[in-house]
């Protein structure tokens, strides 16, 4: 529950003519005013979607570092993101937990230094396959939210996306009932740590391979109050699609 929200994660893909060709057809997308749409480009192409995003897009970047500037080569500062102009950021993406061994801890640092200064936070969560067949998928979720509570107890700033590792980038969608039944429990957790009325108010946001043929279908369900595109945000028709599915 809560507004409807959905978030375009771009990933590392576009070039400069892409970026803006994609933003040039967003713009003339029509999205239902009760949606909240959130775009994530690269960093290098942020100032440029900032720039040119209609005001009906919110901007988000896809990572940012644990602390302040400083001797940090190559990371992005949260406050470096709000200067800009950006308003979201996405933490915990299981592509940055597995390829750069980004853990439960870190992920809940980043999460409260960029919420202590300003952003919105995405906050991704997911199981592996293996770890779902092997029954362990809800100590690994609950991990995962444990580290988040662990450093913050205000969630207001916060969407929380359940992206099954299995589902994302496969074409290996979650069924509805799939989704709703790991929503619930995470709501469930929410609900004991937050107070039911703020967890009733959280949104938790679905990703992996949501496309514009599956999005209305798992939008239907009680607990999912959105999605995180990844391949199907990079089609602006699609996203559009997406965006409108709750409607
Ligand atoms: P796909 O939609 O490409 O499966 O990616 C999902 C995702 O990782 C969004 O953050």
């Amino acid at each position: 529950t809560g507004q409807f929200f959905v978030g375009g994660n771009w990933k590392c893909n576009g070039t400069k003519q892409q970026v803006a060709q994609l933003l040039e057809q967003l713009n003339k997308g029509k999205v239902d005013s009760s949606i909240e749409v959130v775009i994530a480009p690269t960093f290098i192409h942020l100032p440029h979607v900032l720039d040119t995003a209609d005001s009906r897009f919110e901007v988000g970047a896809q990572n940012c570092w644990s602390s302040g500037t400083g001797a940090y080569t190559g990371e992005i500062s949260a406050e470096q993101l709000a200067d800009l102009g950006v308003k979201w950021v996405i933490l915990g993406h299981s592509e940055r937990r597995s390829l750069l061994k980004e853990s439960n801890e870190f992920v809940g640092e980043k999460t409260a230094y960029a919420l202590s200064h300003g952003l919105r936070v995405i906050a991704c969560i997911g199981e592996t396959l293996e770890q779902r067949e092997s029954g362990q998928m809800y100590n690994i979720l609950d991990a995962q939210l444990e580290a988040l509570a662990n450093q913050i107890s205000d969630f207001d700033n916060v969407v929380i996306a359940y992206e099954p590792v299995w589902a994302i980038g496969t074409g290996k969608v979650a069924t509805p009932d799939q989704a709703e039944e790991v929503h619930l429990h995470i709501r469930e957790w929410f609900t004991e740590r937050i107070g039911e009325k703020d967890a009733e108010a959280l949104r938790i946001v679905y990703g992996g391979s949501v496309n514009e043929k599956n999005a209305a279908e798992l939008a239907a369900k009680e607990d999912v109050d959105g999605f995180l595109v990844g391949g199907a945000s990079l089609k602006a028709d699609a996203f559009v699609t997406i965006c409108n599915a709750h409607t």
